[in-house]
């Protein structure tokens, strides 16, 4: 990623797309055939693919990685997280990783199984991660560890939480402030992370506050801007229904800013309207990061969580003027399959 991203011209705007592994074959199937029109009509810089943690996505995951980068020719990131997961897990997602030419990791802690949560006596408070008896419990075991087995082989990416992360594993808090997480960020960085890819966020202005504050931020180990310019990747998610809304920025403690969540209240009834409303609110939140400050010309990424489906971010793109200009997508097909499903 870090040699495309050398030979962007400087302040163009790239984007890239998010995937997961359907869990059904014919799922996967149809997946495949939108992942064909979607990458050749929008041609993203980049996808990603999401993973199950503790491995639960393994074997398709790495399968739909492999479809994207060999059969697609489009360079794949794969996210890889690392708690509930041995090195033997982490060790053949790696080896299948660069047999299939896949260069790109998202390294991830990835959330506990919820069971791992519970207090054995309330059965509903945190606690927290017992360190001592997994072999990956941070994320940035996982980057050492790529380090360490792969050299410089792989360019790895992190989260990043604009907002805050809501860490259920917290002993105190389901949500743990951006200043919390700044140390462990720069932390990831000098282990080895080449950029950060964010949480999904709707508040344009948390975003720049958050980009601002990273880009300015001073480690105390090296006394520099650790993070002056490592390309910073903010998260959108376009807005499929009223239902996925409510439960995605709960479940992300994203923030659906007052004027926001009363555009999408006002048609909250009507699926198509929301839909409408929500490529109008997320062009415009594409404007304002494009038009945020970026240091020494860096293009500006774009990270769009699909959820698998094609029509919104092809409206998105669209309407942002990020499409290339021979090809217009093909949102005329499938009309009815691309609705909100885990498919
Ligand atoms: P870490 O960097 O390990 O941080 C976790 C929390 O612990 C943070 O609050 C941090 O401040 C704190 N922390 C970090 N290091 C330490 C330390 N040494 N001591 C004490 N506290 C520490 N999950 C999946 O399961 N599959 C996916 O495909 C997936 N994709 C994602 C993609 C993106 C872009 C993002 C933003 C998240 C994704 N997640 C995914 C969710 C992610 O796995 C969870 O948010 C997880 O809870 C934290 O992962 P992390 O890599 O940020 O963890």
């Amino acid at each position: 990623l870090t040699t495309l991203l050398a030979h962007l011209p400087p302040s163009s705007t790239y984007f890239s797309l998010e995937f997961f592994p359907p869990k059904t074959q014919a799922g996967f199937t149809n997946l495949q055939a939108r992942l064909a029109r979607m990458t050749t009509a929008f041609r993203p810089l980049f996808v990603t693919v999401t993973w199950g943690a503790g491995g639960s996505t393994a074997t398709k995951s790495l399968e739909l990685a492999e479809i994207c980068q060999r059969q697609l020719g489009v360079p794949t990131v794969l996210h890889l997280t690392c708690t509930n997961m041995n090195q033997k897990l982490i060790d053949e997602a790696l080896d299948e990783c660069r047999s299939a030419g896949i260069r790109n990791i998202l390294a991830l802690r990835g959330d506990p199984p919820r069971e791992e949560y519970k207090d054995p006596v309330t059965e509903s408070s945190p606690k927290q991660i017992q360190a001592k008896e997994e072999e990956f419990v941070w994320a940035i075991d996982l980057i050492q560890y790529i380090r360490k087995k792969h050299g410089n082989y792989f360019c790895i990416g992190v989260a990043g939480y604009p907002e805050g992360h809501a860490d259920e594993s917290h002993p105190e808090a389901g949500k743990q402030s951006v200043e919390h997480d700044l140390p462990y960020l720069a932390q990831k960085t000098k282990a080895g992370a080449d950029f950060i890819m964010t949480q999904l966020t709707y508040d344009a202005d948390a975003y720049r506050a958050y980009e601002h504050r990273l880009r300015n931020y001073v480690d105390t180990e090296k006394n520099e801007k650790i993070f002056r310019d490592i390309p910073i990747i903010p998260g959108l998610m376009p807005i499929q229904s009223y239902q996925i809304i409510k439960r995605i920025t709960k479940l992300s403690h994203a923030k659906l800013p007052q004027d926001i969540a009363a555009r999408i209240e006002a048609v909250k009834n009507d699926d198509d309207a929301v839909k409408k409303v929500g490529v109008d609110i997320l062009s415009e939140i594409v404007e304002k990061i494009r038009a945020m400050p970026q240091p020494d010309d860096l293009p500006r990424g774009l990270h769009f969580y699909t959820l698998n489906l094609e029509k919104s971010v092809a409206f998105i793109l669209e309407k942002c003027h990020l499409l290339p200009s021979a090809n217009e997508p093909d949102t005329s097909s499938s009309e009815d399959s691309d609705t909100p499903s885990e498919e």
